[in-house]
């Protein structure tokens, strides 16, 4: 997946749509994030010992990858990765923008 834990992403679909956030929690296995801010839902949430109030809640629900693009921390332009190989083998992620490298370890 493109996109990792810490990353800012611009939204490209849906009524997020442009909207820029961070990157809270990624799940590579179903190809999903969760941005903070975006897509948020409604829940409604019956009353439970640690919630006894109960009532509506607001929470981010995961939006798919392919639906965010990663703002590059250089640029700050919306970009496209490259993934290369360094030297030690380790696999980073370049901006195809400004050819810089993502990845900060
Ligand atoms: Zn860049």
């Amino acid at each position: 997946m493109h996109i990792r834990r810490g990353d800012t992403v611009l939204v490209l679909t849906g009524k997020d749509r442009g909207l820029r956030g961070k990157v809270v929690r990624a799940l590579p296995k179903e190809n999903r994030a969760v941005v903070e801010g975006v897509n948020k839902v409604k829940r409604h949430q019956k009353p439970t010992p640690s919630n006894p109030q109960g009532g509506i809640i607001t929470r981010e629900a995961p939006i798919h990858a392919s639906n965010l693009m990663l703002v590059c921390p250089h640029c700050h332009k919306p970009t496209r990765i490259a993934h290369r190989v360094d030297e030690q083998g380790n696999r980073t992620r370049a901006c195809k923008r400004c050819g810089a490298v993502v990845d900060a370890k």
